[in-house]
């Protein structure tokens, strides 16, 4: 379907939420380029503005309608300008949305993310706004056109929605039951993208101990870890989130033993109480989750951890949060997530008896985090010494007075900031540095770059920052992005 002679509508989305949404948006800008749209120029407002919503924290909603109204007076001023909502609240609020901001055009789910050009279109030509959701999966995202945000590391999706229900989560009533790619096609995607230049993926799932379940295969994560090792040119593999319930020893050995599976695991904990991860219905207990680090340790002992930890669940006591602090103590995390716990409307959290009150969970929460920072700042002091091989990243790194530094990850997902030489890296090459500082969340190697790898990953970030014809630009701009690494949960915790 192509746009009109006049020149290409111009498009934003704006991402909210986990990576699941991330990697959504990019099948969004596919979708709108495959339908002859075209990036907007940062800065400009975009004739068609999509927001790909997230429903976890208590005030998504707010947010959401707070700005969709700034957008109404743009809206005003241009008649042409069109805007879309997806994502989990489209999915939770449906035809609310259009009730409370009747200047919205479309509103679809997150089962029929492809419906959106078609939508916008009928919604033009028939100059009313069209409300569309589906109740289960229409098409597997990733068989949708993407505009990847990165030359050199992708999202994979393994699957979608999660057979879990931990009682403070919302996903597995927006996404639905767990739906499980095969490997084929998983592994298909992998090489198109090695092949476009990418050399780190990233396996996505809510719950990736799980996949396979659905076409009754148990160990088909571990087997998927070990044929990503087979994938001539792919460098790096990580994946995002397991859960403790599900993880199995096999994934541990395929973690081991494929070299480029990255000794870097994101698992989150939410709660070191065994009382709590009952009310939380997380099916472990604490044993079990640090009888896997412990397994993990032994098998990759430079294995670097993080994990995702909720503050104030209903009904938390001080013991309970003792028992969490224990469990971090234990754990020596690299990092970790922290959230202050937050009614999400339509959990069964929601309406627990004994909310614990917000001052109570402010000073819990201060005291976690000021334990983790203690941790993740000695873990990082003993990478001083070490000589990394660095994924160099986009943007630039922290630098002063004296030093131009640019910034990149190691093996184990660290951020670290760099020297720069006499030759300046390209995002996606890679240098090898030792360490020379470290602080609590992130390293600094300030000694001579010792190697500057070129690699083809480098040569497609230039080839898509090379000068184009004007006014069309590469890449999407994406605002409200998530703070966040990609290796952090696909997992709703926040
Ligand atoms: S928290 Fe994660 S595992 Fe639990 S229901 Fe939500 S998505 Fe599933």
């Amino acid at each position: 379907m192509t746009v009109t002679q006049e020149s290409p509508r111009t498009y934003e989305v704006r991402t909210y939420g986990c990576q699941m949404n991330v990697h959504d948006s990019e099948r969004l800008s596919g979708l709108l380029e495959g339908a002859g749209y075209v990036a907007v120029t940062e800065g400009e407002t975009a004739d068609v503005v999509v927001f790909n919503t997230c429903a976890v924290r208590e005030n998504a909603d707010n947010r959401l309608y707070g700005n969709l109204g700034h957008l109404r007076p743009a809206k005003v001023r241009n008649p042409r300008m069109q805007i879309a909502v997806g994502g989990c609240l489209a999915q939770k609020d449906q035809g609310e949305i259009v009730r409370k901001a009747p200047w919205v055009d479309v509103v679809f789910g997150t089962h029929n993310i492809g419906s959106l050009p078609v939508l916008l279109e009928r919604a033009r030509i028939e100059g009313e706004a069209q409300v569309e959701l589906k109740e289960s999966l229409e098409v597997f995202p990733s068989t949708l056109p993407t505009r990847r945000e990165s030359a050199y590391a992708a999202w994979v999706a393994i699957s979608v929605g999660c057979n879990n229900t931990c009682t403070f989560c919302i996903v597995p009533s927006l996404r639905g039951k767990e739906k499980d790619r095969r490997p084929g096609d998983v592994l298909a995607e992998v090489r198109t993208l090695v092949d476009q230049g990418v050399l780190e993926v990233t396996l996505l799932g809510q719950n990736v101990n799980t996949y396979g379940v659905e076409f009754g295969d148990r160990l088909a994560f571990g087997k998927l870890l070990r044929a990503c090792g087979d994938v001539e040119g792919l460098e790096r593999v990580r994946f995002t989130s397991p859960h403790p319930a599900a993880f199995t020893d096999d994934v541990i050995a395929a973690m081991a033993e494929t070299p480029n599976v990255m000794h870097q695991l994101h698992m989150p904990l939410q709660s070191g109480s065994d009382r709590v991860l009952k009310a939380m219905r997380r099916s472990y207990r604490a044993e079990r989750y640090l009888g896997i680090i412990e397994r993990v340790r032994a098998a990759m002992p430079d294995a670097a951890i993080s994990t995702d930890i909720i503050v104030g669940f209903p009904g938390e006591t001080e013991d309970d949060f003792q028992a969490t602090l224990d469990v971090v103590r234990e754990s020596r995390f690299a990092n970790a997530f922290t959230f202050q716990y937050s009614i999400r409307p339509g959990t069964p959290a929601a309406t627990m008896d004994d909310q614990i009150p917000k001052e109570v969970v402010q000073e819990r929460y201060e005291r976690l985090v000021a334990l983790q920072e203690e941790i993740s700042w000695a873990e990082n002091k003993k990478q001083v010494g070490r000589t990394l091989e660095i994924l160099v990243a986009e943007g630039e790194g922290r630098k002063d007075e004296a030093t131009r530094r640019l910034s990149g990850r190691a093996p184990d997902n660290r951020l670290v900031h760099f020297a720069v030489g006499e030759e300046t890296p390209r995002p996606g090459d890679m240098v090898t540095v030792e360490v020379t500082y470290a602080a609590p969340h992130h390293l600094v190697a300030d000694g001579a770059v010792r190697e500057l790898r070129r690699t083809r990953a480098g040569d497609a970030w230039q080839a898509r920052v090379a000068p184009q014809p004007s006014g069309v630009l590469l890449g999407m701009p994406t605002i409200g992005r998530p703070a966040t690494s990609p290796s952090s949960s696909g997992c709703s915790a926040r």
